[in-house]
């Protein structure tokens, strides 16, 4: 049952910031959901 949690997560699509677009980083995760660039504005 461990390997179909596994795959789900693989399915998951990857995670984009908010505001423009951009594909985020799972060890950015912990500035929500905007990427680097957007977190300075
Ligand atoms: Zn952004």
């Amino acid at each position: 049952m461990i390997e179909n949690v596994v795959e789900f997560f693989k399915n998951l699509p990857p995670k984009q910031c908010v505001t423009c677009g951009e594909k985020i980083e799972e060890q950015h995760e912990c500035y929500g959901s905007k990427c680097e660039s957007c977190n300075e504005l």
